[in-house]
């Protein structure tokens, strides 16, 4: 059971960052963290290898990663500005949240999901 998510202002601000600097291509991160009685912290964010973006699509070869027990799901832009998961985006799911973002790329352009494809609370840490 998942309830929450939580990670750090600076961190979401990273991420944030990272994908307007990639603006208009779609950009994907993996997430590292832990996972405590439902409650999701996400500590770091992993650039995936092979990772391949462009214009409305963004993906990584799943099977190149290591056993990493820590990755806990990823993260990608929509620079449509659609904060939805896509089909596609289900089918693709990789670990137990992802996250989207979407243009303008501000904090409140963010959010959580479950392979479901319902929304998470997400919670920002100072
Ligand atoms: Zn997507």
């Amino acid at each position: 059971m998942l309830f929450r998510v939580e990670i750090r202002e600076k961190l979401l601000d990273i991420i944030l960052e990272n994908v307007r600097t990639n603006f208009p291509r779609e950009e994907i991160l993996l997430l590292r963290g832990k996972i405590r009685k439902g409650v999701i912290e996400i500590t770091d964010i992993v650039i995936p290898p092979l990772a391949t973006s462009g214009l409305g699509f963004s993906v990584f070869p799943a099977s190149m990663l290591p056993m990493d027990y820590s990755l806990l799901g990823s993260v990608h832009s929509h620079p449509s500005g659609n904060l939805t998961p896509s089909i596609e985006d289900l089918n693709h799911f990789f670990g137990r949240i992802m996250m989207i973002v979407v243009y303008p790329f501000k904090r409140e352009n963010a959010a959580v999901f479950n392979k479901a494809g319902k929304k998470i609370e997400m919670r920002l840490i100072e």
